[in-house]
């Protein structure tokens, strides 16, 4: 008996369905959805609102600017999605745990999350308890809706579902794969700009290529990004001191 796994679906819960698939329509992604190897339901909060306007928000209790997304509301949405126990429900929000390539890759293995895009100043907080929405941000910053950040968070987990991309191994050596960023690449032409490609890179040794992307990377997250790099397992402890990198407080 042969068990297929359930295709990866991403059901996404917006007061803008038009918006979907948007972006996730075309290259990669859209070829993808186009044959079949994930799918996505974009459904309309406001089919959940009940009064003749058909309104989806209020003003926020205590006082204050702008509109919150209505509990009542919102609730009956997720509840009309149907989705079972089994899926991720995530509500996009500037005050969530920021996305990891780890949690990514978590959810491309899963069943595919619900998501819930807010707008206006955000949701009553009654439905994310109420409905244990798992809070998600893409970065520190505040967006006008919940939607480029769904459409963040599923690009980045379609690109990892089996078959998408061309070629099964290229995210395995990625930015953060490893905890650290890529190594620069380069191609043809040779020399631009009177800059020629790195020699090892056209030297055809595949294990000194190897090394020093390695050691590209390692040099690259310690100067960008230290705080990646301090949770970096076995790394040589000078590397940062390959590139130009703030002078550390501690010297001297
Ligand atoms: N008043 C809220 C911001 C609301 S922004 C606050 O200060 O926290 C409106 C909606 O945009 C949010 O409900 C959320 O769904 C989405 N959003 C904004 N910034 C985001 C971010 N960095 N990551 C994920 N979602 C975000």
């Amino acid at each position: 008996m042969t068990t297929q796994a359930p295709i990866w679906r991403a059901t996404v819960l917006t007061l803008f369905p038009e918006m979907f698939p948007g972006p996730l329509g075309v290259s990669l992604a859209g070829r993808a959805l186009g044959s079949g190897l994930w799918e996505l339901e974009a459904r309309d909060i406001r089919a959940s609102a009940t009064d003749r306007h058909r309104s989806v928000d209020d003003t926020p209790a205590g006082g204050g600017p702008g509109m919150v997304l209505r509990a009542d509301i919102l609730a009956a949405a997720i509840d009309a999605a149907e989705v079972g126990p089994e899926r991720p429900r995530l509500l996009m929000s500037p005050r969530g745990r920021p996305l990891t390539q780890v949690r990514v890759a978590e959810l491309a293995q899963g069943p595919g999350p619900l998501i819930v895009c807010g707008r206006f100043e955000g949701v009553d907080q009654r439905v994310i308890d109420g409905r244990g929405l798992e809070e998600v941000s893409i970065g520190d910053y505040v967006l006008s809706g919940g939607e480029i950040a769904a459409l963040a968070l599923i690009d980045a987990c379609v690109r990892l579902l089996p078959g998408v991309m061309g070629k099964e191994a290229s995210g395995a050596e990625e930015s953060f794969s490893e905890g650290l960023l890529e190594y620069p690449q380069y191609t043809r032409p040779q020399l631009f700009e009177g800059v020629p490609i790195p020699q090892v890179l056209i030297s055809g040794d595949h294990a000194k290529v190897a090394a020093w992307r390695r050691a590209e990377s390692e040099a690259l997250t310690a100067a960008r990004r230290p705080d990646l790099w301090a949770q970096v397992p076995g790394k040589v402890p000078n590397r940062a001191s390959r590139q130009k990198t703030p002078k550390n407080k501690t010297d001297g």
